[in-house]
């Protein structure tokens, strides 16, 4: 939001990269864009994060898509829906209201099924003059490589631990603490919380004695999830705290991470290549099953 600011601000000046300056603050344009209602701002996001953030997504609403194969993946209004990035294109190609540039805010860029990505891919390709596109992502290595060659990269730094724990408490996060620790900060991402009450209840089972279920979930997540557990399992077996799980310190070790040091080796592996066509499963319920009774089998047998 600083980004747009400089570059909506109508008396600032400053370095060449014009979403480097500082916004004067008393400007009609300053003035707008604090109020919420400056006219060639569009903000696009996912509605379920417009929601949390209080913002109005551009083109949803603010209500979750009607997208039954985002409804089968498990991600309804936690991607940008194509209908929202063609509002964007419809406005960008509007003149600008107050004379200056356009600014269109995406996050996160990743958060886009392809056919919405390739939609912005074409404004990136022919932008519409005056248009300055910012884009965020904390996951740069889900992102279009076409969408990603058309940007100009700045990185920045993820939230420091209280800044992100200010920032899902004022969303009225259910326990912002562990939230955070599972994100590792990232709070601006879609759903930061994703897949963490799926992975409290699988250590649950396994706690309890039962086979875990791992239904409810699409891969991509259970395949993240699976490594931020594997990762914890191993630290704690080093006796170091869980990283991610915060918390579950004592059921991780006592769970046990027990297999051998080459049967985790193959494990990572498998985990890694799952990660790389876990959007492609040719069947993701028995796909996540299949790699729960590995990980249960990994964590029950003993060292040789
Ligand atoms: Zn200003």
């Amino acid at each position: 939001m600083q980004g747009a600011a400089g570059l909506l601000c109508e008396t600032a000046e400053g370095p060449p990269r014009p979403w480097q300056r500082q916004p004067c603050g008393r400007c009609p344009g300053c003035t707008l864009l604090r109020s919420g209602s400056h006219p060639d701002l569009r903000l696009l996001l996912p509605a379920a994060l417009a929601g949390e953030l209080g913002q109005r997504a551009a083109g949803s609403g603010g209500e979750a898509p009607p997208d039954g194969r985002a409804a089968s993946r498990g991600t309804v209004g936690r991607e940008i829906a194509i209908d929202q990035v063609r509002e964007l294109i419809d406005w960008a190609q509007a003149t600008s209201h107050r004379g200056g540039l356009k600014v269109a805010l995406v996050h996160p860029l990743d958060a886009m099924a392809a056919p919405a990505a390739n939609a912005l891919l074409k404004v990136l390709e022919e932008p519409p003059a005056g248009l300055c596109l910012l884009a965020g992502s904390h996951r740069l290595d889900r992102v279009l490589p076409t969408l990603r060659s058309r940007c100009l990269l700045q990185p920045w730094g993820r939230p420091d631990a209280a800044r992100a724990l200010d920032e899902l408490r004022r969303r009225g996060t259910e326990q912002p603490e562990a939230v955070a620790a599972w994100c590792r900060n990232a709070v601006f991402d879609s759903d930061p919380a994703r897949g963490l009450q799926w992975t409290r209840r699988l250590v649950e089972q396994m706690a309890a004695g039962q086979a875990p279920q791992g239904d409810g979930v699409a891969p991509a997540v259970a395949v993240e999830s699976l490594q931020k557990l594997s990762f914890d399992l191993l630290r704690c077996r080093a006796g170091l705290p869980a990283l991610y799980l915060q918390g579950l310190d004592d059921s991780l070790r006592r769970l046990g991470g027990q297999g051998d040091a080459g049967a985790w080796q193959q494990w990572w592996r498998r985990l890694a290549q799952a990660a790389a066509t876990a959007d492609f499963p040719l069947h993701a319920g028995l796909a996540v099953q299949a790699w729960i009774v590995e990980w249960t089998h990994l964590c029950t047998s003993r060292a040789k």
